[in-house]
């Protein structure tokens, strides 16, 4: 068997596109600009590139991008009061502070400063416990993209068995409830996870966010299973690759992200659309209307 990759370049250009027409009709309707805030610390040579990606992604579909950049040793109180005044921009409909934070700063209250209704990446407490009962306001970007890529693809989630490897705050956590709202049996692993493989070769749906390139080699996936490769990391030569053992793993699966290629480019989509929404929410209220959703 040969799986059929997954094409996240492909479903991120088309979401983009219709990016592209929501904010031309805001502009046409509201004469409203959304705008996205991002606040970045430090120098992390990661972080730079998703930076740039978020704000050249921006300027494609017509939102408008601030960037804040602050040195590594920042107080929390300068970012404190950065936040407070892009609360309280009216140009400003999403904020976002770049992960991961220099090991000197705490994120939590750093995250629960943002205005819940400008928290485009979802991580805020509030948001989060809105995501755990099911109404979520901001579904976390890179966990609503690999939905949007399944529902693409037509894989069906109800009843299925689904293993998700990782269970970071950002990724795996709430990949775990986005998959048990749909029904799934959902299976969570982690680093202390004893035999890793015994859990993974029950997947239908397969979706690993580790950070381990080659934690997942052919023999412990089933045979016909979606695998979604969430992982990137960057080899000693230079190459970017996921936590999958791509070439093994394709012949046994039937469906398979890439890196890059599969995942990344729908985390950047969902950060347009849910800075779009808050925008239009906050369009429809000025107006007077209740927005969508
Ligand atoms: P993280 O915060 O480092 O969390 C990694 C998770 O994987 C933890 O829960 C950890 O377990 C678990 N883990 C580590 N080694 C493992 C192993 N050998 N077996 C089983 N579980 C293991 O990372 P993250 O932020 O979730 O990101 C994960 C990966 O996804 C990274 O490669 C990151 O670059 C990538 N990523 C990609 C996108 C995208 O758009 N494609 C977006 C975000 C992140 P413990 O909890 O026990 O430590």
């Amino acid at each position: 068997m040969a799986a059929k990759i997954i094409d996240g370049v492909r479903l991120a250009g088309e979401m983009r596109e219709a990016c592209r027409e929501r904010v031309a009709r805001l502009a046409r309707e509201h004469d409203f600009v959304p705008g996205l805030a991002v606040i970045v610390i430090g120098e992390d040579p990661a972080s730079a590139i998703y930076v740039r990606n978020k704000i050249r992604a921006c300027a494609q579909v017509g939102i408008r991008s601030f960037r804040y950049d602050y040195p590594i040793d920042v107080a929390t109180a300068t970012i404190l009061d950065r936040i407070a005044a892009l609360n309280a921009s009216p140009q400003v409909h999403g904020i976002l502070v770049q992960l991961p934070l220099p090991p000197q700063l705490a994120a939590d209250p750093i995250l629960r400063s943002i205005s819940v209704d400008k928290d485009v990446d979802g991580f805020h407490l509030y948001n989060v416990g809105a995501l755990v009962l099911g109404n979520t306001v901001f579904p976390p970007c890179t966990p609503h993209g690999v939905l949007k890529l399944l529902e693409r693809e037509g894989i069906p989630l109800e009843g299925q068995n689904v293993v998700v490897v990782g269970a970071s705050n950002i990724v795996g956590k709430p990949m775990a409830l986005m998959l048990m709202q749909r029904d799934a049996t959902v299976v969570i692993c982690h680093a202390k996870t004893r035999d890793l493989a015994q859990f993974t070769i029950l997947a239908d749906v397969l979706v690993v966010a580790a950070g381990q390139p080659n934690l997942i080699v052919p023999q412990m996936v089933k045979t016909g299973a979606v695998v979604i490769d969430v992982g990137i990391n960057r080899l000693p030569d230079g190459r970017l690759v996921g936590d999958v053992d791509f070439e093994g793993v394709r012949r046994k699966a039937s469906h398979i992200t890439p890196v890059p290629g599969g995942v990344g480019p729908m985390t950047v989509t969902m950060l347009l659309v849910n800075t779009i929404a808050s925008a239009e929410r906050m369009a429809e209220r000025i107006a007077g209307r209740p927005g969508p959703g």
